[in-house]
Order: structure tokens, then C-alpha cells, then sequence
């Protein structure tokens, strides 16, 4: 029996992680859900829809996803009076994984945003979005194949940690004070301040899960994308640490460019770039970049700038994991598009891939490829949703709950 007072456990098995972070997943795993608002409920129901066809497809019927219904955003808030309940954080924690569909984001709440404070409650300190491109997804730049990196954005703190005083209180005034009395610094009375912080475990964490990633995908090189030029203490120190941790932990299989001069041999090369020349670059030069590792802030405009490159947020999977622990959520990255909310119209792709980046996480490879491969060639075959049919010649527009067949059919 278990003690959720509105989650109901289907039958299945947990998914198990060791204190080293291995997963190992059971035939029947529950998997959490959490639909969520707006498109939500269609892109879900699309996506399980296809997850449990390229399951029963590859292991025909030995093998099958218990889904287990969690509650946040609005749903949530009908039964529990609560946008985020407790028991969804408990849920999560002990079934390890979950994959959600896009959240409101209550305006006037008690926290700014139910994505920020899942990450933030659940200690999900990766970010985790794979940016690649599909032959024949509309895409605003010559060569949209080029980019095939993955961005590891550090998720818990930086100026997203939420330390914020607002201008004109008696609160920023006392900060403001202390400022000038402690260390000279001269700000303006009626600014507003948040609080960077960045952290050497906290740096360390992200940039040791992106090289290991980098290992275990066979990829060539990680880059630290930050400002350190101006903000030295912080972004600077984010750059020192990567190098430091590299000599100190992953000196067999990977080296830093000013250790090797930029010729790394068979090892991983981990280099850095400044962020904003980092934006120019993959435009013009995206083959150079591989895995990226960067902080909060720098993190959530590449990916969308990345993701635009690719055919945009409608296609942009994400994932939000604590490496040390192995709690997942897996997620779409765009919002909840309100004007669509139950037309069955928007592109379920975000869900989708998120989707296929969790059967990774579960070593469900088979699965994971044979929606990739059935995504490729629906794609091929023109049939689309409404954002990219509007921008492809001869395209077929489906709807949600169509291209989810479309894609079925050709597993
Ligand atoms: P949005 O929901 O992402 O929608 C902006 C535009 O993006 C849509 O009008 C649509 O463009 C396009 N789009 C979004 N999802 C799409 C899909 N599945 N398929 C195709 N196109 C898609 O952004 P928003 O309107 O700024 O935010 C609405 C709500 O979502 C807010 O409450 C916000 O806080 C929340 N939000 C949640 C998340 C999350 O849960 N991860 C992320 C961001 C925002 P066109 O109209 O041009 O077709």
C-alpha cells in the first residue's frame, strides 16, 4: 500500500540507482508522468502513445513502461490546491524518473517558476539538451547538420539561484549599505540586486558530468563556454575549476588545451570560449563544438539559439538530472502555448526526444534508436505538424495525435 494520498502506483517495478549513479531498469519500470497544462495533455497523449509502440516493437510485449501519473502545475493545483505537492518531489524521488509536458507558470506565486523550483527541489543540477538536426526539418541556416552538440547548463545556481532583493525596500537598502560600508563599491540607491553565485563543487558537478558524458559517447571534445574576461570571480573561476578537475580526475582520457597546446591525441580536449564570441561561432564554425558545459544564465540562451538552428523549440528535447544520485526528469523546453491548448495541432517532438533521451538514461537503446529512426523518416516523408509545414514545400500538415501515427507506422 502506499501512503500518496492522489497518485495511484500502478502495477510495475522501481527503477534502481547505486550509490554510483548506475541505473538499472526492471522489464516494467514506473515511469512518473506529469502531463501538464495547455498543450500539455495533447503532446502527452501523443507521445505515450508512440512510447509504448516503439517498446512493444522492439521487445514485444517482454518488456513494457508502467506509467504513473504525477500532479504539478494547474492539474495540481484542481486536486491539491497546490501547483507543486509534496508528494509529486516524493513521488520523483522514489521512483527516480519522470518526464513532463510543458508547466504554467503561476503568475504572483510563491515561487517564479515550477520548472526552476523542481530543479532547484530535487537538486537537478544538469541541464542536459542534445541539439542535433533531422534531414529534412526546416531550419533558418545553410547547414543545419553541422550542429550535433550537447549542452550540459549548470541548473542550480548563478543569477537563477533566485537571490534577488527588490529596488526601493528597506531589504536592498541594508544590502546596498553593507556594500559601501564593507567594500567601498558604489551602486545606486534605487537599483535592484541579485545575488551570482558559483560555486567550485557546484562548477566541479556540471563539468564532471559533461566530460564523463563525453567519455561514454565516444566524443571528442568538452568546451567551457563562460565570461570569465568580465566577471572573473564567478564565470572566471567556473573556467579555472574546469581545467583543475581535469588534471585532477580525468587526466587518463582527457587533457586541457593549454596542457597539450591544443593537440590532445587520442584524448578528450576540453577548451573554453567566451560566450559571446562562443554565439558567433556556432554560426559560423559549429563542427568545432561537441559537448559544452557552461553555467545557468549562458546556458538557457544557447540552447534556444542552438535549437532555433535546428528547427526550433518544438523539436528541442531537455533533461534536468542529478548524476550523483540519478534522479531524472526529462522535459519539453518550450512553454505551454496556451492558443493551442487542446486543438490536438502542436508538434510533440520536444516530448518525443525527451523521450528518447530517457530510454537512454534506462539503456532502452533499442528503443531510443527506433524512434529516432521512425522521426527521420516521417520527416523525410514531408509529413509534418503546423510549425514546419508553414515553412517546407509539399509538405503533409498532421495533426498532434496524426504525426504520432505517422510516425508509429513507420517503426
Ligand atoms: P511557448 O508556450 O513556448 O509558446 C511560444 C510559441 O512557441 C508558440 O506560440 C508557438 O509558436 C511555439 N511553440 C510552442 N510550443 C510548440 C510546439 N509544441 N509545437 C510548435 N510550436 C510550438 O511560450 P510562451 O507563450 O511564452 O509561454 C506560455 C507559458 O508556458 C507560460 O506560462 C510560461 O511560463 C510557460 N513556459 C513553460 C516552460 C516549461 O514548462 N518548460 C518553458 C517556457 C515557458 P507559433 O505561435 O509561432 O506557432
Amino acid at each position: 500500500m502506499s501512503n500518496y494520498k492522489h497518485i495511484t502506483v500502478p502495477a510495475g517495478d522501481k527503477i534502481q540507482v547505486d550509490e554510483t549513479g548506475h541505473v538499472t531498469t526492471p522489464d516494467n519500470p514506473i515511469i512518473c508522468f506529469i502531463e501538464g497544462d495547455g498543450t500539455g495533455p495533447d503532446i502527452w497523449r501523443a507521445s505515450k502513445m508512440l512510447f509504448d509502440a516503439a517498446v512493444k516493437h522492439c521487445y514485444g510485449g517482454k518488456r513494457a513502461v508502467s506509467w504513473m501519473e504525477i500532479f504539478a502545475g494547474e492539474k495540481a493545483n484542481g486536486i491539491y490546491g497546490s501547483y507543486l505537492p509534496d508528494e509529486t518531489l516524493e513521488a520523483i524521488r522514489e521512483y527516480e524518473v519522470a518526464i513532463k509536458g510543458p508547466l504554467t507558470t503561476p503568475v504572483g506565486g510563491g515561487f517564479r517558476s515550477l520548472n526552476v523550483s523542481l530543479r532547484q527541489q530535487l537538486d537537478l543540477f544538469a541541464c542536459v539538451r542534445p541539439v542535433r538536426h533531422f534531414e529534412g526539418v526546416p531550419s533558418p541556416v545553410r547547414e543545419p547538420d553541422a550542429v550535433n552538440m550537447v549542452i550540459f547548463r549548470e541548473n542550480t545556481e548563478d543569477v537563477y539561484a533566485g537571490m534577488e532583493l527588490e529596488a526601493g525596500t528597506p531589504e536592498v537598502a541594508r544590502l546596498i549599505a553593507f556594500c559601501e560600508r564593507e567594500f567601498g563599491w558604489n551602486i545606486r540607491h534605487d537599483s535592484g540586486i541579485g545575488i551570482k553565485p558559483v560555486s567550485e563543487t557546484g562548477s566541479k558537478r556540471i563539468i564532471r558530468a559533461a566530460i564523463n558524458y563525453a567519455v561514454q559517447q565516444n566524443r571528442s571534445s568538452v568546451t567551457l563556454v563562460h565570461k570569465g574576461n568580465i566577471m572573473k570571480f564567478t564565470e572566471g573561476a567556473f573556467r579555472k575549476w574546469g581545467y583543475e578537475l581535469v588534471r585532477e580526475e580525468f587526466s587518463d582520457v582527457a587533457v586541457g588545451w593549454d596542457d597539450c597546446n591544443g593537440d590532445p591525441g587520442d584524448k578528450i580536449l576540453v577548451k573554453d570560449t567566451i560566450a559571446d564570441i562562443f554565439l558567433q561561432q556556432i554560426l559560423t564554425r559549429p563542427r568545432e563544438f561537441d559537448v559544452v558545459a557552461t553555467m545557468n544564465l549562458n546556458g538557457d540562451y544557447m540552447s534556444d539559439a542552438l535549437a532555433a538552428q535546428v528547427g526550433g523549440i518544438g523539436i528541442a528535447p531537455g533533461a534536468n538530472i542529478n548524476y550523483e544520485n540519478g534522479t531524472a526528469i526529462f522535459e519539453a523546453t518550450h512553454g505551454t502555448a496556451p492558443k493551442y491548448a487542446n486543438l490536438d495541432k502542436v508538434n510533440p517532438c520536444s516530448v518525443v526526444l525527451s523521450g528518447v533521451m530517457m530510454f537512454e538514461h534506462l539503456g532502452w537503446n533499442e528503443v531510443a534508436e527506433a524512434i529516432n529512426n521512425a522521426l527521420m523518416c516521417t520527416f523525410g516523408q514531408k509529413k509534418v505538424t503546423y510549425d514546419f509545414a508553414r515553412l517546407m514545400e509539399g509538405a503533409t500538415e498532421l495533426k498532434c495525435s496524426e504525426f504520432a501515427a505517422a510516425v508509429i507506422e513507420n517503426l
